[in-house]
């Protein structure tokens, strides 16, 4: 039976959301607390730009779309290291055709919400949820009530349909968890041709231990910087007040950087800095006639570069239990959250270990052996080692919470590989291949 499908959020999962179901004959409506950002300069949301992968991509094609989004991605086919000492290491994501994708956040939703409206989704903008009646279905926003059959809740980390959800359900589960690093953006402007400063296909990482910057590129040849830095403590954004102070920082821990960005320090102050935050909760439904998704049910860190694609999957996951439970959306909400709370459990974890590999071991030479090691067995026996990073980015068909399982278990062998004596010297010989696969048995990767 065709529904009436209300959406609260345009953003990038609502967007999506609203293409999987129109396609299904729903008549779908999205209702977007901002201005539309292709008529006014409003913006985008967080992050300038962001990193898309393949299980972002697979749910991109299953709905048709891959197509029109992904000309306006630049590959990014390994990290670009930028230790203190000025030199620079690149460290392949996998193997080689395996690459991340750097996309505008704003030319991302834009197409999102182009798509939706050509196949006939109705976006109603300047329409914020101010909260929901559940005896009746009505969503109360600032010009007046409207009603959906079903209801999904897309309105990101600091939802108000879950805030509205949660109020009037017994027993909800809630937790916010905000690390102690903030993020701060600065860009790196493009060369005085238009050409890219800093190598173009590479996420660039300057690690320092408890802090980092990073870098992606945007299509206009400019970097989007993002500093991931302490919000209190010796090094932190509360001891960088002055200009001076900034300079100083800046000189002595990014002197490359400082060197491209002739206004680094008016863009410190005058960007903001802002929080990260792990979101949790359940339930994520109610009957057949609500559901969070996105970043309103799971919203991570970003450090695996996942929360979108995690977003994506969503949609695509919700897609399939269609398919599987005909019209029984009951059913259909039920198998969803009990599908994707692991996952999403699963990923909140994995993103938050990612920080510390991110500041802190891309630098350190230990880990880099490890990961050599790891690259190797991968290639000699793609069945049995697949690194972590590949099933968490490369492998949609490895769900998050088996990714999670997998890496405790391959990083456990890894630990001890690592202990051996004169390891440096034979990474690459067969004893060390023989030890490992001796200690993985019968299938160290679990997939679907
Ligand atoms: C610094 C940073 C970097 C990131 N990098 C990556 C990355 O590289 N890769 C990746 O996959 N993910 C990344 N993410 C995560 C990604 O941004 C989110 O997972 C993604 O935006 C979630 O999409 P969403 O549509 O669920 O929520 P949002 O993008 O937050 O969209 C929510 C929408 O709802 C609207 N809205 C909010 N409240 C209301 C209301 N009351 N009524 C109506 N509308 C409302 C908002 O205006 C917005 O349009 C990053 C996040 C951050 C903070």
């Amino acid at each position: 039976m065709k529904k009436e499908i209300a959406i609260i959020g345009a953003g990038l999962v609502g967007s999506l959301l609203s293409l999987y179901l129109v396609k299904r004959g729903h008549r779908v409506t999205i209702y977007e607390r901002r201005d539309d950002m292709r008529t006014r300069a409003v913006e985008a949301g967080r992050s300038i730009n962001l990193a898309l992968s393949d299980r972002g991509i697979k749910a991109l094609e299953e709905v048709g779309i891959a197509a029109d989004i992904l000309p306006i991605a630049i590959p990014m086919h390994g990290r670009q290291i930028h230790p203190r000492s000025g030199t620079t290491a690149f460290q392949p994501y996998g193997r080689s055709g395996q690459f991340i994708n750097s996309v505008s956040r704003r030319d991302l939703n834009i197409r999102l919400m182009d798509l939706a409206e050509t196949r006939g989704v109705v976006i109603r903008f300047s329409e914020k949820c101010e909260t929901i009646d559940w005896e009746t279905n009505t969503i109360h926003l600032g010009s007046g009530p409207v009603q959906g059959d079903l209801i999904f809740g897309a309105d990101g980390a600091y939802s108000a349909a879950r805030l509205a959800h949660m109020l009037q359900h017994q027993r909800f589960e809630y937790s916010q968890e905000y690390i102690d690093c903030g993020y701060k953006e600065l860009s790196i402007p493009a060369g005085p041709d238009g050409g890219f400063l800093l190598a173009e296909n590479a996420l660039h990482i300057w690690p320092r231990g408890d802090y980092m910057l990073i870098a992606l590129p945007n299509s206009d040849g400019s970097f989007t910087g993002t500093l991931f830095f302490p919000f209190e403590g010796e090094r932190s954004f509360e001891k960088l007040r002055t200009e001076e102070d900034v300079r100083h920082f800046f000189e002595a821990e990014f002197p490359d950087v400082m060197a491209l960005v002739p206004d680094l320090v008016e863009q410190y102050f005058h960007n903001p800095t802002s929080s990260l935050v792990t979101v949790r909760c359940f339930p994520w439904i109610r009957g057949d006639r609500f559901a969070l998704i996105g970043d309103a049910a799971h919203a991570i860190v970003p450090f695996f570069g996942q929360g979108m694609n995690a977003g994506f999957e969503d949609c695509r996951i919700l897609d399939g239990l269609i398919d599987e439970c005909g019209d029984d959306w009951t059913a259909i909400l039920a198998a969803f959250q009990e599908r994707r709370k692991p996952d999403a459990e699963a990923i909140a974890e994995l993103a938050i270990g990612n920080f510390t590999e991110m500041r802190s071991k891309t630098a350190d030479p230990r880990f880099l052996l490890q990961k050599k090691i790891e690259a190797r067995l991968h290639e000699r026996h793609p069945d049995k080692w697949i690194p972590a990073y590949t099933q968490v980015t490369f492998s949609p068909g490895i769900r998050y919470s088996e990714a999670l399982m997998n890496s405790r278990r391959q990083e456990e062998i890894m630990q001890e590989v690592m202990k051996r004596p004169g390891i440096d010297q034979e990474w690459d010989s067969l004893h060390v291949e023989e030890m490992v696969l001796g200690m993985v048995g019968e299938g160290a990767v679990r997939s679907e």
